[in-house]
């Protein structure tokens, strides 16, 4: 037996109609943004995500999807969406368009990490970017998309954590003070945190285990080394949140895991989902574009983890829209039969009518028992005495009520 590989999932049909609520809702609020949609290829040059993700995190270091392909290209299956839109934007020549530019994707990502509840190899994301809009307004738009994201799928307990992470200009300081502060404690340090101080410092204020975290909590805070410019963005940015009544705390635990990230991070979490409660994580990047050899522009987005909203939505007992449930079901005897009830379905299928008949040849018990399985409204009982008289008996199957109607009046009874 061949079986999916690890970390992957098959998503059955009884499960579709979760992905189907969040990605409607998703692309519902996306709109009302104004934002659009767009769709980039599932894998892209493996140096895309060396630049655009950075080198030093933890998704390049040992989480990426990487091979050969026939030509020794190396090709990466994507981990994440923002470095396919930024290098998508370059090389379509958009970034000298209208600002700003605003675009939103559902997408499936790849990244090799430990399977668990709530972490998968293959996953889906709903993401949203924006560029050329370096204003705190920006930053509030965004991040009040993705709290409307949350509220319209009615998920309750989420918090909203916010910090800035400077930027190149006062960042330095803060990393040395970062590394001056955690050389002390060395030996305390897990095995990847005693790299991180070398590569990627600021990584270290996030790691799950319990040592370093304890020494994080006392760790210098970014908030105290940040620039008057990056000050001041991230005290608008507070202003303008609250004017839009989004509630937020602030958390200078936040730092994100990837590099591109400048100013503004935030994560929603999720309470009662287990150990991987961060259901959407993002920030601004204003380096990025122009890391990947396009102009200076301003960027910041977010990316939610569809899984994880799930879990969320069946934790809270939220009921989601129902899969549509057929009108008319046609229980049928003998070929004669089968012949006029394929023609009526098909007709009320034509008037965009969900109609169904017997496939399979079962008994007229076994038909009416499905029926009421697949939820039809009414059910139509044909067998050779009826096609001879040209009556029927059309059943309502929620009053359990039915009444002798012409076979050729089914659409006028059905649909008036
Ligand atoms: P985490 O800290 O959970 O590893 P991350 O910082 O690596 O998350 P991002 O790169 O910001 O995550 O991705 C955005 C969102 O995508 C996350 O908040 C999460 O909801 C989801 N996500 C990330 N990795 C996975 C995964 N392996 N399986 C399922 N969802 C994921
Ligand atoms: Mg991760």
């Amino acid at each position: 037996m061949i079986q999916k590989i690890r970390g992957t999932i098959d998503i059955l049909p009884e499960e579709i109609p979760y992905y189907r609520f969040i990605e409607n809702t998703a692309r519902k609020v996306a709109e009302k943004y104004g934002f659009s949609e767009i769709r980039t290829p599932t894998f892209e040059a493996t140096e895309l995500f060396r630049r655009g993700v950075g080198n030093t995190t933890d998704v390049v270091q040992k989480e990426m999807y990487t091979f050969l392909d026939n030509d020794n290209r190396s090709i990466t299956l994507r981990p994440e969406g923002t470095a396919s839109v930024a290098r998508a934007l370059i090389e379509h020549g958009r970034c000298g368009d209208a600002m700003p530019i605003k675009l939103y994707y559902l997408i499936n990502c790849f990244r090799y990490e430990a399977p668990q509840a709530g972490r998968s190899r293959e996953f889906f994301q709903f993401g949203v970017e924006m560029f050329g809009a370096g204003n705190p307004a920006a930053d509030a738009t965004i991040i009040s998309l993705g709290s409307s994201v949350i509220r319209e799928l009615g998920i309750p307990n989420i918090a909203l954590h916010i910090n800035s992470i400077g930027c190149p200009a006062c960042r330095p300081a803060y990393r040395d003070a970062l590394v001056k502060y955690f050389s002390e404690y060395r030996n305390q340090l897990c095995e990847s945190c005693k790299g991180r101080l070398k590569t990627n410092p600021l990584r270290l204020l996030d790691c799950k285990n319990e040592s370093c975290a304890a020494l994080a909590a006392g760790a210098p805070k970014i908030l105290d080394y940040l620039c008057i410019e990056c000050s001041d963005h991230f005290s608008k940015l507070q202003s303008y949140l609250d004017s839009m009544s989004v509630s937020y705390q602030i958390n200078p635990a936040i730092v994100r895991g990837l590099d591109y990230y400048t100013r503004t991070v935030f994560e929603f979490i999720a309470d009662g989902i287990g150990a991987q409660s961060t259901v959407c994580g993002g920030g601004r990047y204003d380096g990025l574009i122009a890391e990947l050899g396009g102009p200076q522009l301003a960027g910041i987005g977010f990316a939610m983890g569809i899984t994880r909203l799930i879990l969320a939505i069946k934790q809270a007992g939220i009921k989601i829209p129902e899969e549509p449930k057929p009108l008319l079901y046609i229980a049928s005897l003998g070929s004669a039969a089968t012949q006029r009830a394929l023609s009526i379905v098909e007709g009320l299928r034509g008037r965009g009518i969900y109609a169904e008949c017997d496939l399979v040849g079962r008994s007229l018990k076994a038909q009416m028992k499905y029926a009421d399985k697949i939820g039809a409204a009414y059910t139509l009982i044909l067998g050779d005495n009826e096609i001879e008289s040209g009556k029927a008996q059309l059943r309502s199957m929620s009053s359990s009520t039915q009444e002798e109607i012409p076979i050729d009046e089914i659409e006028k009874h059905l649909l008036g």
